[in-house]
């Protein structure tokens, strides 16, 4: 029995489908244990048609807060009462945040990747970003480099429709207020791709390529003559931790500690929520090591 649990105890949780999977009942809870916050997060198994029914026990129940995964971000976005700049511009929510009955939708997918390069020392303010894909992440990714000051993001897209809907996205930053010049185009046969990270500070993947299940030993860079001393190379790829894109940028002249995995986006997403949800600072170093044991034994 977990003594941890009071009358008081505040009830946070995670609502999509599936949701046994997810490591975040075990980030969290770690969380609140090791900075002795009278805390609790579960996961629930949450149907999109089912999700204004989730809002409402939200608030009787007076949880704190929800992370939501698919499917039900935009869900999200469309009945929660506030919405987050980020999470407005994409349109998709993943952290919700309960203030006396009042229920603000955060998008910090986005804010992964960028608090992520922020604690490797690469901060957005003023860079090139060449951006691959146009779906959730690298939409929220898009948004959060130009809210965070980046001078120019490219996105690059296969299909005509993501390149259209980045470029809604781009429109509605620029409404925001935005000054981040973001160009949004068709990847194509990439040679325009290849030019742009020529001239780019930081190269983010945010496509399945390179994924275990879906395409692993492939990278979108057909040219490995862009990667030099300077670029930054992400891939919001987690598994495996090593891409062939990674594996490329390494030997070909990015240096060693410019080539970041998906796995940082993982954790300072979660950073980002324990933040709105509590004011506090995750643990991320001592959470990064508990989550490493285990995934050793
Ligand atoms: P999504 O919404 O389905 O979007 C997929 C994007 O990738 C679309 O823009 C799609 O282009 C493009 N794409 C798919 N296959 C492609 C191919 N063979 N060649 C070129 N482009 C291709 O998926 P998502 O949720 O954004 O996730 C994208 C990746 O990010 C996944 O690998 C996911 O694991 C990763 N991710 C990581 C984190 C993290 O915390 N590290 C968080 C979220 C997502 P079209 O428009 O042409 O289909």
């Amino acid at each position: 029995m977990d003594t941890r649990i009071s009358g008081r105890t505040r009830l946070l949780g995670l609502f999509g489908s599936p949701v046994g999977h997810s490591l975040s009942p075990v980030i969290y809870n770690f969380c609140f244990d090791r900075l002795g916050l009278d805390c609790a997060y579960l996961a629930f198994d949450c149907a999109e048609d089912d999700f204004s029914r989730a809002l409402d026990a939200m608030r009787l129940l007076n949880m704190r807060g929800a992370n939501v995964t698919m499917p039900c971000k935009r869900a999200a976005a469309r009945l929660v009462d506030e919405l987050s700049p980020a999470a407005r511009c994409v349109g998709a929510v993943n952290t919700i945040v309960n203030d006396d009955g009042v229920l603000t939708g955060h998008m910090t997918d986005g804010m992964g990747v960028v608090l992520d390069l922020a604690d490797r020392g690469i901060p957005m303010a003023g860079k090139r970003v060449v951006l691959l894909g146009a779906g959730g992440a690298a939409s929220a990714v898009m948004a959060q480099c130009a809210l965070d000051g980046a001078a120019r993001v490219d996105v690059f897209n296969r299909g005509e429709a993501g390149v259209a809907s980045a470029r809604r996205v781009a429109e509605m930053l620029r409404d925001d207020g935005a000054s981040c010049e973001v160009v949004c185009r068709p990847l194509g046969d990439g040679r325009e791709m290849h030019d742009a990270v020529r001239e780019a500070d930081i190269l983010i993947n945010a496509t399945p390529v390179g994924m275990r299940t879906k395409a692993e030993g492939v990278s979108l860079i057909t040219d490995t003559g862009v990667f030099r001393d300077g670029l930054v190379v992400y891939d919001a790829v987690y598994d495996p931790p090593v891409t062939k894109l990674m594996s490329d940028a390494a030997s070909c002249g990015c240096r060693p500690e410019h080539v970041i995995g998906g796995r940082g986006m993982l954790l300072w997403q979660a950073y980002g929520a324990f933040k709105l949800y509590t004011g506090l600072d995750m643990p991320v170093r001592e959470l990064q090591a508990f989550l490493d044991k285990g995934s050793r034994s």
